[in-house]
């Protein structure tokens, strides 16, 4: 079982350096895949309200029999429950769901900056953070402009920002931002998501380092997530490939060979545009 180092997050707080996403997943699979990732020495799962399978997480979780203060548990606030009141009512149905009495992250999920309501979802964020109910907070998808927004009224700043990013995809504009504001990025679709993955774990580069390492072209872009500094998020339903993915630290890729996966991005969105994406 591979032990998974921690990154620090702003508020002390330790959060493990890689994680099980489970958007995607029904629940009958997301309750072996979370078991499968406990099993593998994964500490950290990210579900959300939208992905429907919160319950099945907190089953999983409760039943490995691992402590809950050793399991990192993420969940997001869902677009048509932004606003103050409506915060506070999501949140307590997603610790009721999970069958938990605390989360250890709440992820704003997406900014809908023409609602104008994400200042009062983060005031209702920051009220369940300082009651202790939530160990960090942060946003998904915002952009520095919107950061900048919050930032004008916001009394915390994020701890996390979890985004789309992947070598196609690097997002340097925000990793600075991120950077300068001891914002920890989480990184969504690390490997391409499931319509790029194939066209990027079979890219010739990743291929050629994979080969070297005696890895797998997953294994050497997740492990590029972590030297970044980033905490990459990867999905999967195959108790295979999330054992494979959590062993990715008893290797290091040097400076150059960062430096040129970097260089494969092509500025490549994949997923929804956050100025853009009103889905309620
Ligand atoms: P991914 O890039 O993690 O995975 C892409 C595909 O790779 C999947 O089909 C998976 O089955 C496959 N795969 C996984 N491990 C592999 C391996 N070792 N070898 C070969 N193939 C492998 O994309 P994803 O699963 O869609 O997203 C990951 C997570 O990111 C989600 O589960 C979710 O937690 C998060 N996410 C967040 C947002 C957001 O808006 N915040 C949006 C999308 C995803």
């Amino acid at each position: 079982m591979t032990q998974i180092p921690t990154v620090t997050l702003a508020n002390g707080v330790e959060m493990p350096a890689i994680g099980l996403g489970v958007f995607m997943l029904p629940p009958e699979e997301t309750v072996p895949s979370v078991q499968a990732a406990l099993n593998a020495g994964c500490r950290l799962i990210d579900t959300a309200a939208a992905y429907q399978n919160e319950a099945a997480v907190g089953e999983a979780v409760r039943s490995s029999g691992i402590a809950r203060e050793d399991i990192f548990i993420t969940s997001k606030l869902w677009n048509r429950d932004q606003g103050y009141d409506a915060t506070l009512k999501a949140f307590d149905a997603t610790l009721d769901r999970l069958g938990l009495d605390y989360l250890d992250l709440y992820l704003i999920h997406w900014p809908l900056p023409a609602s104008g309501l994400f200042p009062e979802s983060w005031r209702a964020f920051e009220e369940l953070y300082e009651e202790g109910r939530i160990r960090a907070i942060g946003v998904s998808n915002f952009t520095p402009a919107h950061l900048e927004t919050l930032a004008a009224t916001a009394t915390i700043t994020p701890m996390v920002l979890q985004v789309e990013l992947h070598p196609f995809f690097t997002q340097p504009a925000l990793r600075d931002y991120a950077r300068a504001h001891a914002i920890q990025l989480e990184s969504w679709f690390p490997l391409g998501g499931r319509a790029t993955r194939e066209e990027l774990l079979g890219h010739p580069l990743l291929q050629e380092i994979a080969a070297h390492y005696q890895k797998t072209p997953a294994q050497i872009i997740l492990r590029w997530h972590t030297q970044l500094g980033l905490v990459p998020l990867p999905g999967s339903s195959s108790p295979a490939h999330i054992e494979e993915n959590m062993a990715i630290f008893d290797f290091s890729l040097s400076d150059t060979e960062l430096a040129d996966i970097t260089a494969l991005n092509a500025d490549r969105r994949l997923g929804a545009d956050p100025d853009t994406m009103d889905r309620r």
